[in-house]
């Protein structure tokens, strides 16, 4: 039999993708997925209906989201994969970062009003169909009214880090980001780690603080990661005794060279990769509910 593939990280336009999540489903049917996790950012939103096409066209959709959590070099992401159809817990907390959100958006725009760039935040929300905004949203807004030239110039005159109507966003600490899905029953896993501009040491305190609070596993195989960054993963799971994840980052348009299922080429995940995932959890299920 033909090995079979999947795709554990994907967004749609119930954040910052730009597929609705059955036009993603959609495509990974063609592709031939076997399954997809949708983890759109701080939101939950997308995956109702992501799963309605799933079971219509023999994907397996597994429930997800990717949140932000401040790290000592940076944001760190964490993906929950497997998140329960209902938890009070986690929807308030989301709905509390979403919120932050606005507000944070809200103040970009003021510092873009200053600089003589007055955007509604309307036009922002018009531009973004789904409950999640960020600042791809605000980028693709400025790109349209011909601000800027590019995407990219977006963010580094406005929107990045050093960009003038750039305000830092509030975020939880890794661990209670950890254990927030954690908690509710979810997988969770650290996204695309080597995106980190941090020392390869740092890895070694940060993990095993993470697994305390129930990370459990690397998101190994990703479109930004080399082989190099693959082993590197590979064996920082290794040494704490964690699982393996992957996907692409799927963002449709948004991020024109990253493909779903495939990355930037070369990316493929496979069906073993998404059971030995499963049997792990149900490992740990078994373990929790001997103890
Ligand atoms: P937000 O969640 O609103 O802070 O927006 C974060 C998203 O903006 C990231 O997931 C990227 O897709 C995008 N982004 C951040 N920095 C840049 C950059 N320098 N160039 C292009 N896109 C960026
Ligand atoms: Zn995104
Ligand atoms: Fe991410
Ligand atoms: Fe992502």
């Amino acid at each position: 039999m033909q090995p079979r593939f999947v795709d554990l990280h994907t967004h749609t336009t119930a954040s910052d993708g730009t597929d609705s999540p059955s036009e993603l489903i959609r495509k990974a049917a063609a592709l031939k997925l076997a399954a997809v996790a949708v983890t759109d950012h701080d939101t939950l939103s997308g995956l109702d209906e992501a799963e309605a096409a799933g079971k219509e066209l023999g994907v397996e959709v597994i429930r997800g989201c990717e949140l932000g959590v401040q790290g000592k070099y940076g944001e760190i992401h964490l993906l929950g994969l497997w998140l329960p159809r209902r938890s009070a817990s986690l929807e308030a907390e989301l709905a509390r970062l979403r919120l932050h959100r606005e507000e944070r958006n809200r103040g970009m725009l003021e510092r873009l009003r200053a600089l003589g760039v007055d955007i509604p935040y309307e036009e922002v929300l018009a531009e973004a169909k789904g409950e999640s905004v960020g600042r791809p949203h605000i980028a693709r807004v400025l790109l349209k009214r011909g601000v800027v030239g590019s995407f990219a110039q977006a963010f580094e005159l406005y929107l990045g880090y050093y960009g003038a109507a750039y305000v830092p966003r509030r975020l939880p600490t890794p661990e209670e980001g950890v254990r927030l899905m954690a908690e509710s029953g979810a997988l969770v896993s650290f996204a695309h780690p080597m995106l980190i501009r941090c020392p390869p040491a740092w890895f070694d305190e940060i993990v095993p603080r993470l697994k305390e609070a129930g990370l459990g596993a690397i998101e190994a195989y990703h479109s930004e990661h080399s082989s190099r960054d693959e082993r590197f993963c590979v064996e920082l799971a290794a040494r704490y005794g964690l699982g393996l994840s992957g996907g692409s980052d799927y963002h449709g348009t948004a991020k024109p060279g990253v493909r779903l299922g495939r990355g930037k080429g070369s990316l493929r995940v496979t069906e073993a990769l998404l059971e030995a995932l499963k049997s792990r959890r149900e490992r740990l299920d078994k373990a929790g509910a001997d103890t």
